[in-house]
C-alpha cells in the first residue's frame, strides 16, 4: 500500500535570534497508511509538533522530502491550498481557535467557502446542508441546534468538535489532531476519542495524533513513533513498541503510564536539552537511566553513547530502534 504520507530524512534547522544554529528536527522517516493512525509521542521540546507541521506543508523541511500520496510535496501557494483539503489539522487549542466573534456555522461554514466546496460537492448539497454534515459527523447532533451560539456558549468537548468539523466540511484524507484532549475532563477524552476512531472507520481517513501521553496512544493508535530532541527514537506497531520497548526513552515514557502494568517507575531527570546544543553521540545520553546506572557500561557501549552516531536498528517486523544498546545482540 501507497503511504498516504511520509517522510524521508526530514530536518528542520533555523538560526536563532543571537545566531545560534537549532536543530528541530533531524533525520525524521514516517509513514502514514489510509486508514492508519499513528502517534506521534514525546515531552515537550521532542519536535513532535514540529514534525506534525512540516509534514502538513505549515513547515518548510531545511532537508529531506515530505511525499502525500507518493509525490513530493510542493510548496507553492496553489499546491499547499489543495494539500490543505486534502490534510487539515486541528490545534490543541479548541478555545484559542475558534474566533469568538463567529457562530459555528461561520466557523465550519469558512473552509466550505474558501474550498468552493459547494461547487464540487458530488451530491449537490447546499451549504447549510453540508455544515450540518460536517456538524453531524463530529456528533454534534441535532447541528442545527449549534448553528446560531457562539463559541462562549460552547463546553470545551463541544468546541473540539466544532474544530473536528469544520476539518471534515473539506473532506480531508488525512486529520492532524494536536494534543486533542490534553485540555478536556476526563469524562470528554474518552468521547472526543471514540470520535476520532469512529471518523477512522466511518470515512477512512488517516489520523496523526500529536500528544505527550503514551496511554492516550495505546488507547488510539496502531502504529507509535516515540521522539527525542527532534528525532524518532523508535516506533513501530502499538504492540511492538508498548509491549516490548526497546529504547530506555519509551521504556521511562511507559513506567508512568498508569493504564499500563508496569515494572518500576522510572523517574528521567532533568529536561530535553535546548535544540541550539545537541548532546554528542546518542542526544539522550545526558538523560538515560540504561546510561546512569551503568547497563551500558557493562554492555560495553558507554564510550559509543557518549560519542558515536546512531545506528537505527531493527527489532522485527516495522519496529525500529535508534539506540547503541538495542544493537547488542543481548540487549
Ligand atoms: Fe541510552 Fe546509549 Fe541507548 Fe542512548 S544509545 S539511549 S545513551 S543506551
Amino acid at each position: 500500500v501507497t503511504p498516504l504520507l511520509e517522510s524521508s530524512g526530514l530536518g528542520v534547522r533555523f538560526t536563532t535570534r543571537t545566531g545560534k544554529v537549532a536543530v528541530a528536527l533531524d533525520d525524521v522517516d514516517v509513514e502514514v497508511r489510509p486508514g492508519e493512525i499513528l502517534a506521534l509521542v514525546g515531552e515537550s521540546g521532542s519536535g513532535k509538533t514540529t514534525l506534525a507541521r512540516t509534514l502538513v506543508g505549515l513547515q518548510r523541511p531545511t532537508s529531506g522530502e515530505v511525499l502525500f500520496d507518493g509525490r513530493p510535496l510542493s510548496y507553492s501557494s496553489k499546491s499547499l491550498r489543495k494539500l490543505r483539503s486534502e490534510v487539515q489539522m486541528v490545534l490543541q487549542d479548541a478555545v484559542g481557535s475558534l474566533n469568538p466573534k463567529q457562530t459555528v456555522y461561520e466557523s465550519v461554514a469558512e473552509g466550505i467557502r474558501l474550498h468552493k466546496r459547494v461547487a464540487s460537492d458530488p451530491a449537490g448539497r447546499t451549504e447549510a446542508e453540508l455544515v450540518a454534515a460536517a456538524l453531524s459527523e463530529a456528533g454534534l447532533r441535532p447541528p442545527e441546534r449549534l448553528f446560531l451560539r457562539y463559541p462562549h456558549e460552547l463546553s470545551g468537548g463541544q468546541m473540539q468538535r466544532v474544530l473536528i468539523a469544520g476539518a471534515l466540511a473539506l473532506r480531508p484524507r488525512l486529520l492532524v489532531a494536536d494534543e486533542p484532549v490534553s485540555s478536556l475532563d476526563a469524562s470528554i477524552r474518552g468521547e472526543i476519542l471514540a470520535l476520532l476512531l469512529g471518523l477512522r472507520e466511518s470515512l477512512g481517513l488517516g489520523i496523526i495524533v500529536v500528544t505527550h501521553d503514551l496511554g492516550l496512544a495505546w488507547n488510539i493508535a496502531d502504529r507509535i513513533a516515540v521522539m527525542y530532541l527532534g528525532r524518532v527514537v523508535e516506533c513501530g506497531s502499538t504492540e511492538e513498541v508498548l509491549e516490548s520497548p526497546r529504547h530506555p526513552y519509551t521504556r521511562a515514557l511507559l513506567s508512568v503510564v498508569p493504564e499500563i502494568e508496569q515494572l518500576t517507575p522510572v523517574v528521567l531527570t532533568g529536561e530535553v536539552p535546548d535544540p541550539t546544543r545537541i548532546p554528542s553521540g546518542c542526544r539522550f545520553h545526558p538523560r538515560c537511566p540504561a546510561y546512569a546506572d551503568g547497563t551500558a557500561g557493562a554492555a560495553g557501549i558507554a564510550e559509543k553513547c557518549r560519542t558515536a552516531p546512531l545506528p537505527v536498528v531493527t527489532a522485527g517486523g516495522d519496529h525500529r530502534v535508534a539506540c547503541h544498546l538495542a544493537a547488542t545482540p543481548e540487549s
